[in-house]
């Protein structure tokens, strides 16, 4: 396989008709294709029994079925599940299954999606920002990874589960938060957002996906127009340039003033909350004076925002602040009419921080 084989999660609707349409065979195979791929979870092109035998063989000449290969898997205490999977440029990216209890006594699994290798904005205190860039995700690569879990939810059913008429568990969310900034690599992202909703492909709802974005103004403004029923998150962390210059490099073309202002855009246009995530760094943005700038930089935003201790613990300038001093960042927000949640901090003992795996295991290959 090579770096440019095409895979059928590549592919729009309108291209695997097109697939189809130049092997001869008649339109409702692209249905049937579709349906194998996305919701039969398909392997291979054998388990597709319903597709006669000659053409699937046509088929496998041309496309392939998926384009990732799992090359290792940590499981957290509180089954948190992070995978490092192999493209087949022989590259590396990782994703990761959380899964939380919901008020209804049900489960909800939420994926985290990779959507470059490495990543160019270079925040310091990213494991992935520090890992440089080497290339954009096909769509397929950014489905595939959804695609992957799913198999294993339904696969685990079929192993313990001794009630036969209860469904697999099914993916509930998928946040665009792995490695990589999702709007600079827009095209595939959109592609992929397109076919993960679509009834014909995965079918799950626009409004379970979040992407999140280290500030891109001209991809929110386009993204405001997509008429999307998407969540966006915007990874604020500071709300003054000086500081924002440091912690997310790209503040330096994009000035806060000018995201803010964006963000009231897309709010306005697509009549959404956004959300704001601000990782908190010992020393660097947590006291009760940057929480007062940052509710006066949002007032009258319709906006929500997302607290995230630190995930570094060792050195580097960035670790989380105390216990403490966090809950006195969230009341003062609170006072100050900004809704707030603290983020449950999951899968720490698995490096589930963005490109933390695959840091480690870069890392352990060396020595
Ligand atoms: N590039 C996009 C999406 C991937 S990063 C973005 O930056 O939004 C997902 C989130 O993890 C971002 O909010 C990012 O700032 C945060 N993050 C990365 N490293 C972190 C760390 N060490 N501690 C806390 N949050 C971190
Ligand atoms: Fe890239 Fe997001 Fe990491 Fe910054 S935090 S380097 S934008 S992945």
């Amino acid at each position: 396989m090579t770096a440019t084989s095409t895979c059928i999660t590549d592919l729009t609707s309108a291209q695997i008709q097109e697939l189809i349409a130049g092997l001869g065979e008649p339109n409702y195979r692209a249905r049937q294709l579709q349906h194998w791929t996305y919701q039969g979870l398909a392997l291979s092109f054998d388990e597709m029994t319903d597709l006669p035998k000659t053409f699937r063989n046509r088929l496998a000449q041309k496309v392939q079925l998926h384009s990732l290969t799992s090359t290792h898997e940590v499981v957290g205490h509180d089954g948190t599940i992070k995978t490092l999977f192999t493209l087949s440029d022989g590259k590396t990216i990782e994703s990761t299954l959380m899964s939380y209890p919901t008020a209804k006594g049900g489960t909800r699994h939420t994926i985290c999606l990779s959507t470059q290798v490495g990543c160019p904005i270079g925040c310091p205190f990213c494991a992935t920002g520090q890992q440089g860039f080497e290339r954009n995700l096909t769509p397929g690569e950014i489905i595939d990874q959804v695609l992957y879990f799913s198999r294993r939810l339904r696969d685990q059913k079929d192993e313990t589960d001794t009630d036969w008429d209860k469904p697999a568990a099914h993916i509930s969310n998928v946040v665009f938060m792995g490695m990589g900034e999702p709007l600079a690599n827009y095209d595939a992202v959109l592609q992929a957002v397109e076919m993960l909703n679509s009834p014909q492909g995965f079918g799950l709802g626009a409004r379970n996906m979040l992407i999140s974005t280290a500030g891109l103004i001209p991809q929110i403004k386009r993204l405001s127009q997509e008429k999307l029923q998407i969540g966006l998150a915007i990874s604020l962390h500071a709300s003054d340039d000086a500081r924002r210059n440091e912690l997310v490099p790209i503040n330096k073309k994009y000035p806060v003033g000018q995201l803010i202002a964006a963000c009231r855009e897309y709010c306005e246009i697509s009549g959404r909350r956004i959300s704001f995530e601000y990782a908190l760094f010992e020393g660097i943005n947590d006291s009760v004076n940057h929480a007062r700038s940052l509710a006066k930089l949002l007032a009258g935003l319709n906006c929500h925002v997302n607290l995230i201790p630190s995930n570094l613990t060792d050195s580097q300038g960035f670790s989380p602040p105390t216990r403490g001093t966090t809950l006195a960042f969230q009341r003062e927000l609170v006072r100050l009419g900004i809704a707030c949640t603290l983020r449950q901090r999951r899968g720490l003992d698995i490096d589930a921080g963005c490109g933390q795996l695959r840091s480690r295991l870069a890392k352990t290959m060396q020595t």
